[in-house]
């Protein structure tokens, strides 16, 4: 979830903050944030939140962090375009600090001094901190690779790497992302020839699907679509929106006339049209889902057209997308997707080793901490760094909540602190607790019982035979004779109760819940959830 915080003294800063999809196993949660209970521990001394880039994984937990904080959040124009989207989502932006800043300025935070350094990603307006701090000078790389020929024309600063490399960095902290890749990762130019390709040779109309905060990747379809005479739409709020900041920031050159309005899309020259849609992932409800299956409300498709999928496929989202992609093959679509064996129509937005060991080298930092990747990764960039022999003193594998301490005589790994995550529903902005995924999970897992009794409110007594109700735990026939010594073991508990317990309610569903789950449990090994149910005679 990406979110560091450097302290010196009683000042603290926040760097970055973000958000995580969950696993499929998270039943109903919809997002992951960071547990910040540190920082709500030492609110007073926190100054800001510095931001390096847009993505998710990187911003997405402002909004349900910021109430507890207050503070200013630094960022580029992009990045902060997107921030200011989603805490108006959520109705904060009002109370919001927002600063702006670009590559090459310096601001000033207590006892740290930052200045932003312009890198290349798969997003725009991405930098690296430099920050100067009373024990020495640390760089954090931020989300990067080296685009030797980035298509916003805006270069990776190597100078200013090399700069205070030079001078002497005490601590690199980088992204280790791709470490498990040989070589340097391509330029985002590197789908043009594919892509160019794929649009000459469509017969009807293309669908391009790439993730919306890919702003280059969507600046070169738009480029090869005008080239190859057609025209451009958007479908997909994530799409639409971004297209929307970027253009309005300047950062995306659309000329006039180039796009088909939503609304036109259905009955325009299928020959001259490009639809970039949002939904690379196949979430449910996204646009290149919806047009899989030809549910779209703005356009169909059809036998010929052209769908290319411009993304990574994230594992674990594997059966989602090649489900989606089968149903577009069905509708004889022409499908076209990462497969390896062609020239690229996507390239990853992380640096390569070779990049990894560019940026060590123009660094050469006394402590080295890799970020950003699983403990793999971070142990692979740790490999890396230490072949290459860039780091003069120690390199930290670091698990998330263990602080290091850098002072003038060396660095130490101090007493972990509270850290983790926090399971939000966003439907309805709550946090979840364990808990209740533990029960969703019964209920997948194990179903559901449910008791039914009919108690006469006078006397306590029962008015009939209890029912049962089961759901996803065992087949009813099967089940039978478990049902009727399940029955047995509720008359029971309701015999040993007393006459005020029969009488109140809450006490005597939670003994039928106790030894019904323990009788269950017994003969099934099974531990549905149990729902009692009375109902007053
Ligand atoms: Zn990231
Ligand atoms: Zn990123």
């Amino acid at each position: 979830m990406n979110m560091m915080v450097l302290r010196s003294g009683d000042e603290i800063i926040v760097i970055d903050a973000g958000l995580m999809f969950p696993e499929a196993e998270l039943l109903g949660v919809d997002i992951v944030i960071p547990d910040t209970t540190y920082l709500k521990q030492h609110r007073h001394m926190v100054r800001a939140i510095v931001l390096t880039h847009g993505h998710e994984d990187h911003i997405g937990s402002i909004p349900y962090i910021i109430g507890d904080l207050d503070v200013p959040i630094y960022g580029t124009s992009f990045t902060l375009a997107l921030v200011r989207k989603r805490l108006e989502e959520h109705g904060l932006l009002d109370d919001a600090d927002l600063r702006e800043v670009v590559p090459g300025q310096h601001i000033e935070l207590g006892p740290f001094k930052i200045e932003f350094l312009h890198v290349t990603h798969s997003t725009i307006d991405c930098v690296a901190l430099a920050i100067r701090t009373p024990v020495g000078v640390i760089i954090h790389t931020g989300d990067y690779k080296i685009d030797q020929t980035p298509v916003d024309g805006a270069p990776f600063d190597l100078h200013a790497f090399a700069r205070y490399g030079r001078e002497g960095v005490l601590a690199l902290f980088s992204d280790s992302t791709n470490v498990e890749r040989p070589g340097f990762t391509p330029s985002e130019r590197a789908v043009v020839t594919r892509m160019e390709e794929l649009f000459r040779a469509a017969p009807k109309k293309i669908v391009v699907s790439c993730f919306a905060s890919s702003i280059h990747r969507i600046q070169q379809i738009i480029d090869i679509a005008l080239q190859c005479g057609k025209k451009v739409g958007f479908v997909g709020r994530s799409m639409v929106d971004n297209v929307e900041i970027a253009h309005g920031l300047k950062r995306l050159r659309i000329p006039d006339g180039s796009v088909v309005r939503p609304q036109d899309l259905r009955t325009y020259d299928p020959q001259k049209l490009v639809v970039l849609a949002s939904g690379t992932q196949a979430e449910p409800m996204s646009s290149l889902s919806r047009i899989a299956v030809d549910n779209h409300r703005l356009i169909s498709i059809e036998e010929n057209d052209t769908v290319i999928l411009s993304a990574r496929i994230i594992p674990g989202n594997e059966k989602a997308i090649f489900r989606m992609i089968d149903h577009l093959f069905r509708r004889q679509v022409l499908v076209y997707y990462e497969s390896g064996r062609s020239a690229p129509i996507h390239v990853s937005g992380h640096a390569s080793q070779e990049e990894m060991k560019l940026v060590l080298n123009l660094i050469r930092p006394k402590y080295f901490i890799p970020l950003h990747g699983e403990y793999r990764h971070l142990f692979r960039h740790a490999a890396l760094a230490q072949q290459v022999g860039a780091v003069s003193g120690e390199i930290f594998l670091l698990e998330s909540g263990q602080p290091v301490e850098f002072t003038a005589d060396g660095a130490y790994r101090r007493e972990p602190v509270t850290a983790g995550r926090v399971l939000v529903d966003s439907g309805s902005l709550e946090e979840i607790e364990e808990v209740v995924i533990r029960e969703r999970r019964h209920l997948a897992e194990d179903g559901v019982v449910v008791p039914i009794l009919a108690i006469d409110k006078h006397t306590g007594r029962l008015e009939s035979q209890p029912e049962i109700v089961t759901r996803g735990f065992l087949p009813s026939d099967d089940g039978q004779e478990l049902m009727n010594k399940a029955r047995e073991v509720i008359l029971k508990t309701i015999e040993q109760s007393t006459a005020e317990e029969k009488t109140d309610w809450g006490v005597i569903k939670e003994k039928i819940r106790v030894d019904l789950k323990r009788f269950l449990n017994k003969q099934t090994a099974k531990r549905p959830l149990i729902l009692p149910v009375i109902l007053e005679i």
